[in-house]
């Protein structure tokens, strides 16, 4: 096996069990293993530090996996973590009202590159990485053995690859191929997914408390929800008992799912309008028009991808949630959520206390919103917090 020496000082992450090793932090010299190879890392003493995949390609050079000298990660290591990251999920897999669970959240359950979602009896992956891509087959095998699904299916035409040098893969990995519309079900509302062709693999079931707890406070409200997707924040408003939902997305698709979903839940057509546009346009239209809403959803697409666009997506966020808070009455809520990773909670708040000051209102926050126990945050990887919420009160 190759060893991938640290240059001196460049260990303490590695030692504290962080999971990325930069290619600035490799020593130069040594011969290079191929993309997706087992190696050892060894610091500038050449004390063992951790087993890890190598990428020459990628920023992120080894991908460290297992600590203990001991444990080499062989096929047995592989199909453990995976039996260990199921198992955590048995709680929410019994849940006789969702059906639609993330199984495998990369290097959160210490599996960096693989992301692996349960939507009813099926099965979706995105493999991310070289060394993930080689031990695909064991993955599937495990998987299979586990869970049993009608179809396993890969999604992995994520930018991530890139960065990978590895091409963009979709398809059937085992099984069925999943029906163009397969019905999932979430807080006990019903949905068709496309695992297919819909957006990230098919539905964000990273939003499901956020959901229903903001829906805890629509009883009787005109709720606004803006970036709808297929409507998990407006069916539950709806079930919850919105008196009227407005649901905004720009993506054909996205408002193809919601009709069906409507429908499909059983709800009056009337009870919901949804309109087909920019966000940021429409909320403009909206305050011209002179329309009022009780409560606002603003759940946008990830603005800051990195660091360096923090700044100018902290722009974005601040006029975004300007906008809506222009349109909501006094003592309404706006429930407000950035998956940026890159902009934490204590930045998130000081863009909307910002975003408040333009707007000329003066708000607070009544509840805080976090990602759900089936995309654990890592003591060891910090930046595995992505998704964050703030619900706000206009005084
Ligand atoms: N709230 C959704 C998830 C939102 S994902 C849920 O609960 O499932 C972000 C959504 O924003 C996507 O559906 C995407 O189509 C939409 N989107 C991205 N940019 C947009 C824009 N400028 N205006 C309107 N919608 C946009």
């Amino acid at each position: 096996m190759h060893a991938i020496k640290l240059k001196k000082g460049k260990a303490k992450a590695a030692y504290q069990r962080h999971p990325w090793v930069f290619s600035g932090a490799v020593a130069d010299g040594g011969k290079r293993p191929q993309n997706g190879e087992m190696v050892q890392v060894i610091d500038d003493q050449e004390e063992f530090v951790a087993y890890g995949l190598y990428n020459g390609q990628s920023r992120v050079t080894v991908r460290l996996l297992e600590w203990d000298v001991d444990r080499c990660p062989d096929e047995g290591w592989w199909r453990m973590q995976i039996q260990q990251a199921v198992k955590a999920r048995e709680p929410l897999l019994r849940s006789p009202d969702t059906d639609t669970v993330r199984l495998i959240f990369a290097e959160a359950d210490f599996l960096p590159g693989l992301i692996v979602d349960r939507y009813a009896n099926f099965l979706s992956v995105q493999v991310h990485s070289s060394g993930v891509e080689r031990i695909k087959q064991v993955v599937t095998d495990e998987l299979n053995q586990l869970l049993r699904p009608r179809g396993i299916y890969e999604r992995s035409d994520a930018s991530a690859r890139t960065h990978e040098g590895l091409p963009a893969a979709s398809g059937i990995l085992s099984g069925e191929l999943p029906p163009e519309w397969l019905e999932i079900k979430e807080n006990g509302l019903r949905y068709q997914v496309n695992i297919i062709e819909g957006q990230k693999s098919g539905f964000y079931c990273d939003q499901r408390d956020n959901r229903l707890l903001t829906a805890s406070y629509a009883r009787g409200k005109r709720v606004l929800d803006c970036f709808c997707y297929s409507g998990g924040f407006s069916l539950n408003a709806l079930a919850q008992g919105a008196t009227s939902v407005v649901s905004v997305d720009s993506s054909a698709l996205a408002m193809d799912a919601l009709k069906q979903n409507i429908a499909l839940n059983g709800f009056d057509e009337n009870a919901l309008k949804t309109v087909q546009a920019d966000v940021n346009k429409q909320l403009r239209r909206f305050a011209e028009g002179g329309e009022r809403f009780d409560l606002i959803v603003l759940d946008p697409p990830k603005y800051a991808p990195s660091r360096s666009s923090l700044e100018k997506a902290a722009r974005a966020y601040k006029d975004l949630n300007r906008r809506g808070l222009l349109l909501l009455e006094q003592g309404g809520l706006l429930a407000t959520f950035s998956c940026s990773a890159a902009m934490d909670m204590g930045t998130f708040k000081q863009v909307l206390a910002w975003a408040a000051l333009d707007a000329g209102k003066e708000i607070q926050f009544v509840r805080q919103f976090t990602q759900p126990e089936d995309h654990p945050i890592r003591a060891s990887f910090p930046e595995g917090e992505y998704l964050k919420g703030l619900l706000c009160r206009v005084l």
